[in-house]
């Protein structure tokens, strides 16, 4: 099977409201070395597909969103594909000279991304799951055609009143998995 990750919330926190924007801003998320481990013990292939508009936005640079991600792979032991969006046309009200700031195939819940990676890797719809923790996830999961979990039930993160399905960005370290912080767009 091929597991398609999304990574901000999903794999690793962010910093309360917002995506990490630098390497030591991002902390690995409870349980997720351990079942990363456990699937590539089970010869499963680890993905990551992740929507980053704070390119758009002018947050981050596209090469610093790609050193993130790889930070992000690296901290959990490697991948075997990543693709991220740069791109966000809601950032054109505030970025219109972005060349970012524009929507695009890539951008979930449009299925580019997945699409890719499967293609990449040899995996049918059939064959692939997508694990994440915003709606847009899940609609692209859909739109792809693959399988989709939230990821705090397949990282078995403890339901909280701040953590109603789809809507948190997950634990935002191990220390503070009860303190849900609210998902940036
Ligand atoms: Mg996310």
């Amino acid at each position: 099977m091929l597991y398609i990750f999304d990574k901000d919330g999903t794999l690793v926190s962010g910093m309360g409201n917002r995506p990490a924007n630098t390497p030591e801003e991002q902390h690995v998320l409870p349980n997720v070395l351990e079942r990363i481990q456990a699937l590539r013990s089970a010869d499963h292939r680890i993905a990551i597909a992740s929507n980053q508009g704070g390119v758009a936005w002018g947050f981050i640079t596209y090469e610093e969103a790609v050193f993130l991600i790889g930070d992000c792979a690296d901290k959990i032991g490697g991948v075997d594909a990543f693709r991220l969006c740069p791109y966000d046309p809601k950032a054109s009200t505030k970025n219109p000279e972005s060349k970012y700031a524009k929507d695009a195939e890539c951008r979930k819940p449009r299925p580019g991304m997945l699409i890719n990676i499967m293609r990449e890797l040899g995996f049918s719809p059939d064959d692939t799951v997508m694990i994440g923790d915003m709606e847009t996830d899940k609609e692209a999961a859909q739109n792809a055609g693959c399988h989709f979990f939230w990821a705090k039930d397949f990282f078995d993160w403890e339901e909280t009143n701040a953590d109603k399905q789809g809507s948190g960005n997950g634990p935002s370290t191990i220390d503070d998995a009860g303190d849900i912080p609210i998902a940036p767009v």
